[in-house]
């Protein structure tokens, strides 16, 4: 077809040239050349594109950080948590049946809910410190620090209420006519022992159970925060040096007799035993190691020997315990800490 009108509507039906027939085999190669090289311009453009989103702190989408971003951000106030002896929470949102809403509305639609979900999750982050993040496609990660499983559970309502009250219809979701997210958080009340990864872990692992149990809904869990130690040892001074370092980290038990350490390790299950050398250089220690070693309650719990110097004396006997650690009141306290730390993992 020759007419003008042909030639606009076929470049406004999205081609990039129109033709009229015949067309000498030259013209169609020369066009050919240029149409090759707006290719290449654009596919140049899309890299750079892909590079400086790469280089860039926010999520083009949504305009909040990105998922690197966030981790560098939330590791900061993870670090801060951890020097203020503070609780931490993450929550974790990921939206219901979004595959269905793209399905069913297209992929436009579906990003524009993205970002009134995104203003959604804003409107209920009220400190400076709140950070978050766009994790995943259709999934959301906030931080919350100086907050406890409590704060967090009052924060995923909020977000579950903004939601509600900003119905964006999803007539295709088998949960609600309106879009909704499913929650998972996790709490950290002391992060010693603990880190980052894990938190997220468990704010990841709550999500799975959000949706489990029915999506549309919350669940937060308490990370086990505190770790149990227990001491056995009748000797004061070395009661008093770990319980000066160790209490504001971990529930500490403390046992003064081999028959008390066996009945808490058995009722309690602490993480790790501290055994004192006073208990462990007597036949009745060295029995007691052979009973936590054959009871399954207690076969799997660390043993560290523990003493008021690091003589060869005390290294042999943890040797012939078959006890792996070994530590003295000697260290300072954050080496001490330290090294409870790289003996729980
Ligand atoms: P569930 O309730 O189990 O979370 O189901 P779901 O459909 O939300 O989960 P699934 O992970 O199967 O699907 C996520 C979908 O999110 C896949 C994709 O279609 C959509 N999605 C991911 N990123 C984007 C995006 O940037 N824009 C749009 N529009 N859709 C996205
Ligand atoms: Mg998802
Ligand atoms: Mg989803």
């Amino acid at each position: 077809m020759n007419e003008d009108e042909n030639y606009r509507e076929g470049i406004e039906a999205g081609g990039d040239d129109y033709l009229i027939k015949p067309v000498s085999f030259m013209i169609i190669k020369a066009k050919i050349r240029a149409m090759e090289r707006i290719a290449e311009m654009r596919d140049q453009l899309n890299q750079l594109n892909a590079e400086l989103e790469a280089l860039s702190q926010l999520d083009s989408l949504t305009q909040i950080f990105n998922r690197r971003t966030f981790n560098e951000l939330a590791q900061q106030q993870w670090a801060l948590a951890k020097r203020h002896q503070q609780p931490i929470s993450a929550l974790m949102i990921d939206v219901d049946h979004f595959k269905l809403f793209n399905d069913h509305y297209g992929h436009p639609a579906g990003d524009t809910c993205l970002k009134k979900v995104t203003h959604a999750i804003k409107s209920c982050l009220h400190r400076s410190t709140d950070i978050l993040g766009r994790y995943g496609g259709e999934e959301f990660i906030v931080l919350l620090p100086e907050t406890d499983a409590k704060g967090a559970m009052r924060v995923a309502q909020a977000i579950s209420e903004a939601l509600e009250n900003i119905q964006i219809r999803h007539d295709v979701s088998p949960s609600s006519t309106y879009v909704t997210a499913s929650i998972g958080g996790a709490t950290c009340l002391r992060t010693t022992g603990h880190d980052l990864e894990e938190l997220i872990k468990n704010a990841d692992r709550a999500l799975y159970k959000a949706k489990r149990a029915g999506r549309n809904r919350s669940w937060i869990d308490e990370v086990a925060t505190h770790k149990t130690l227990l001491l056995a040892d009748a000797n004061q001074d070395l009661v008093s040096y770990f319980s000066v370092h160790l209490q504001a980290h971990f529930n500490l038990l403390v046992a003064d007799t081999q028959r008390e350490c066996l009945e808490l390790a058995v009722d309690l299950h602490p993480d790790l035993i501290l055994l004192g050398s006073s208990i462990a250089a007597t036949e009745a220690g060295a029995e007691l190691c052979k009973i936590l070693a054959r009871t399954p309650k207690t076969a799997s719990i660390t043993l560290a020997l523990v003493s008021e110097t690091a003589s060869s004396h005390n290294m042999d006997l943890a040797k012939n315990l078959g006890i792996n650690h070994h530590f003295d009141t000697a260290l300072s306290g954050p080496a001490l800490l330290n090294k409870i730390i790289q003996a729980l993992r």
